[in-house]
């Protein structure tokens, strides 16, 4: 019984995680009797051996790999390091969860200045064995010892250019001898000694370096940009080498079993003949279309065929095959599931289930969520041209073109005008919110995928690129600069957020559009979910588009955005400002009909679904001018006053007092925290007269929506209560507000009324607020700031990347919820919310609603549903399925 070691003859795919993945498959294609060379694994537990012993191999470890070698010797009939019929290997790695080229490889491994004789007396090619030769000492000089690989490229090019040669294939047997004679050298004078010649002293080190290779910089960036966990550890691969480079009856290829980037059902590759893999892939011969072999080597094409067939059936899934063919062999050197695009994911799921290969919760479970953004904005036409500036952050997808400005108001300005305006700003603040609104996209310079700009354009569907380092943005005189290029201000650009590209000019774009297979996936993923799914909407085109894209009603309608429109905020600034009630009645009166027009417009678009509307939450003053532009307006203006008289000081006079009864309000209104101060239902409690207009306005447009023979269905939701008398009196209000309404049209009107839960205290005390609660809607971004005590535009901006990248926390609780802290609130109050109302209707409508691992928690917590961005909702669709896959509800 071995410990460390795996022959391939013995292992399963089910053996991934300790296989790792090349291993295990490595290991199955075995089994079913495919044309494999033999060899061997070590595990992710020798991995974690090799790091518990200090980076070494343990002794018992690399006596197993002995008895191994001599094992693969007899099945080869090769001797390792022999002088004749030499036995060469590949020492690869293989991670449990596939991370291409991030780990290392060395190949030809058992060459030396014997074995190299007998491979060349052996193929009768004195060529292509020193060629080999030379291959292994750069690679292992690059991967084993650390020797920077561009040296090794200086000897070859010096070579080259003495002997006349335009590549490597002009040069000869003595050409290489001589380019080895110089790799000897520069590994002496780097390590110190001299290249080892002991087959096993280089596969020890070999391996060493493999499993070193799984804590290099790139795989720790890759793990953490795919959340796959420090802890798995890599498998090591030693597999008998054969050979694409013995001359035309070889070659060496990568080929998928289906097009990996639109999903068509035909093989997808392509190889070189008279190659080794690394050929391939270093892009010095442009390799041919796979077709091709059908010509090339007839025999082996229609023999490859049948071996994807085979592998897809085995699989039942694409496959990812590279393969080698030696003097008229083929041989499979590793297969795997394939990578693909979000297009191909789902029309090959599709296609599957068509096939009858997989069953329909099976394609559902193989698209993930988070691929489906690809799929729902519009992208950059693959095949138009592009001119490249720059490329930042793919932040939030999609492709945007138009006319820059650096300035918010500008944005929205022309954006009125009917342009097509892009965003440009070095960051963005939630004051920049009317610009982002406006402009087709977002570009900035600084900031990551969490930053405000990112956030922002997530939640609105907006194409934002950010964190794009080679643009410099010079506002005061309009222009940026990127490279060596100029933009002013009014130039057109394009991004694609997407991938991050900035590129100049206006590009073509393509329409997103729900492809019939996608609507196809959704509709068995639809079959499967247990969660309901509903969208964040506020205005009559999202709730369209949000129930074009399946969701089942409005979870939350914010009714601040809709007092933000600039031909209100005048009336909203004098409600504000009003000294009287009389006052205050006539600004509100005034917005009355205008709310009244949104909430028809929105339940109309829902006609038959829930809408909740939340009332007013945010606080009054941001509403009202910024703070420290009114102080520098009154200081300009008291210091004007000095050199002025006549008329124009009496103008002057007039904007003063403006200026200064405008300020002392905003004084009055400002707030040291205000993410903690007077908004939600405190803002009720002090000014009903708020909430009863837009009760009011509620239930008025149900009304008239029930006299056109239609079926709204508002529910009416209090913010941030934490205290049941709150909700009470709140409920109260609207209550008689419907009443009232209801005697003044004669019609019977619906009158939902629940409350968020944002606040620990509503939480834990979801039991008394349940007696007045028809639903809870889990306000889960307040919940989170409240929770921890972060305010998030602080956190975000400050420390919580660090906190991530240091691993303080797993990941940015305000995109993933936290469900060991917040998670726990979210559990009393069901637990406590239900015990006084068993059918109490529980959501969940912060940001959180539409990330896949936060939707699995509400799954697993009996929540009833969902709430997210309207472009988020086929994704919600999904992961809902996914969760009631995998933790269904009885
Ligand atoms: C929340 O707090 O989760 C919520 C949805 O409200 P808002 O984001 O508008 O504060
Ligand atoms: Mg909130």
């Amino acid at each position: 019984m071995t410990q460390w070691v795996h022959p391939f003859a013995t292992g399963t795919a089910a053996d991934r995680y300790l296989l790792g993945g090349k291993g295990a498959n490595l290991a199955e294609m075995t089994k079913a009797g495919l044309p494999v060379p033999p060899g061997f694994t070590l595990g992710t537990t020798a991995c974690h051996a090799f790091y518990d012993s200090g980076e070494t191999l343990p002794e018992t470890m690399w006596t197993e790999v002995q008895s191994a070698v001599q094992a693969l010797e007899q099945e080869t009939e090769k001797s390792f390091g022999g002088a004749v019929n030499p036995l060469l290997v590949s020492v690869r790695s293989g991670a449990p969860i596939s991370m291409p080229g991030m780990m290392d490889t060395v190949l030809n491994l058992g060459l030396n200045d014997t074995t190299v004789r007998a491979l060349a007396a052996q193929t009768g090619n004195d060529r292509f064995a020193f060629d080999c030769y030379r291959r292994f000492i750069q690679m292992f000089g690059d991967v084993v010892q650390s020797i920077p690989h561009y040296q090794f490229e200086h000897i070859l090019d010096d070579v080259k250019s003495d002997v006349g040669a335009k590549d490597d294939q002009a040069l000869t047997a003595e050409d290489w001898q001589r380019v080895i004679a110089g790799y000897r050298k520069l590994v002496e004078r780097e390590t110190g000694k001299a290249f080892p010649q002991d087959p096993y002293d280089q596969l020890r080190l070999a391996i060493e370096a493999v499993f070193r290779s799984w804590n290099n910089q790139r795989a720790i960036i890759y793990r953490r940009v795919h959340k796959i966990a420090d802890d798995l550890g890599t498998a090591v691969n030693v597999q008998s080498m054969v050979f694409g480079n013995m001359g035309d009856n070889s070659g060496t290829g990568v080929a998928f079993t289906r097009n990996p980037s639109t999903g068509e059902p035909s093989v997808f590759g392509e190889y070189l003949t008279n190659a080794q893999g690394e050929d391939v892939v270093a892009g010095i011969r442009t390799p041919k279309p796979i077709a091709e072999l059908a010509h090339d080597m007839p025999e082996i094409y229609t023999q490859f065929l049948q071996v994807c067939e085979q592998l897809e059936a085995h699989y039942r899934d694409v496959q990812d095959i590279e393969f080698t063919v030696e003097e008229g062999k083929l041989f499979l050197l590793q297969t795997r599931n394939a990578k693909r695009t979000a297009a191909a994911a789902v029309k090959i799921a599709v296609a599957l289930v068509e096939e009858g290969k997989i069953d329909k919760a099976t394609a559902v479970s193989r698209v993930d969520p988070d691929q489906l953004d690809q799929l729902l904005h519009p992208g950059i036409d693959p095949n138009a041209p592009v001119d490249e500036l720059a490329r930042g952050l793919p932040a939030s997808p999609g492709a945007a073109s138009g006319r820059i400005t650096f300035d918010a108001d500008e944005a929205e300005q022309w954006s009125k005008q009917g342009e097509a305006v892009l965003l440009v700003r070095t960051e963005t603040t939630p004051e920049d919110i009317h610009g982002i609104l406006a402009a087709q996209g977002i570009l900035t310079s600084r900031g990551g995928m969490t930053s405000h700009a990112a956030v922002v354009a997530r939640g609105m569907g907006k194409p934002c690129v950010c964190g794009c380092d080679a643009l410099t943005i010079n506002t005061r005189d309009g222009y940026a600069r990127i490279g060596d290029r100029t933009l002013r201000k009014g130039d057109v650009i394009s991004i694609d957020g997407a991938t991050g590209r900035v590129l100049l000019g206006e590009v073509v774009r393509v329409q997103a559009e729900l492809s019939a297979d996608f609507q196809a996936l959704l509709s068995w993923a639809d079959e499967i979910r247990q969660l309901g799914v509903r969208a964040n909407a506020d205005n009559p085109e999202d709730a369209t588009r949000a129930r074009g894209f399946g969701a089942e009603g409005i979870g939350l309608c914010r009714t601040e955005h809709m007092f933000m429109a600039a031909e209100r905020v005048p009336v909203v600034q004098a409600m504000i400002l009003a000294s009287t009630p009389t006052e205050r009645g006539q600004a509100l009166a005034a917005l009355l009909p205008m709310q009244q027009d949104d909430f028809y417009g929105i339940l109309k678009a829902m006609d038959g679904l829930p809408v909740t509307i939340r009332l007013l939450d945010p606080p009054l003053h941001e509403f009202l001018p910024n703070l420290e532009q009114l102080v520098t307006r009154q200081a300009v203006l008291q210091t004007r006053l000095q050199y002025e008289n006549g008329a124009a000081r009496t103008l002057i006079e007039q904007e003063l007092a403006d200026v200064s009864n405008l300020l002392g309000k905003v004084r009055q209104l400002h707030e040291l925290n205000p993410m903690l101060g007077h908004r939600g239902c405190r803002l009720g409690i002090t000014f009903p007269e708020v909430y009863e207009m837009q009760a009011r306005a509620i239930f008025q447009a149900t009304a008239d929506l029930q006299k056109e023979g239609l079926n709204p269905q508002p529910e009416v939701m209090i913010p941030l209560v934490g205290v049941r008398e709150e909700l009470r009196r709140m409920k109260e209000l609207v209550e008689t507000t419907a009443r009232s309404v209801e005697a003044e049209t004669g019609q019977t009107l619906p009158c939902v009324i629940g409350t968020m839960i944002e606040v620990p205290r509503a939480a834990l005390t979801a039991d008394e607020i349940a007696e007045e609660a028809e639903f809870f809607s889990f306000g889960t971004n307040d919940l989170t700031q409240t929770t921890f005590g972060y305010s998030r535009d602080d956190a975000e901006g400050k420390f919580l990347h660090h906190y991530t990248t240091e691993k303080i926390l797993p990941e940015n609780p305000f995109a993933v919820l936290d469900a060991t802290g917040v998670g726990q609130l979210i559990q009393i109050a069901t637990q406590k919310g239900r015990s006084v109302r068993n059918d109490l209707k529980l959501g969940i409508c912060g940001e959180h609603g539409g990330e896949k691992q936060s939707i699995h928690f509400c799954q697993v917590q009996g929540l009833n549903y969902v709430s997210c961005s309207p472009f988020r909702v086929p994704l919600a669709r999904l992961a809902a399925a996914h969760a009631a896959l995998v933790d269904p509800r009885t």
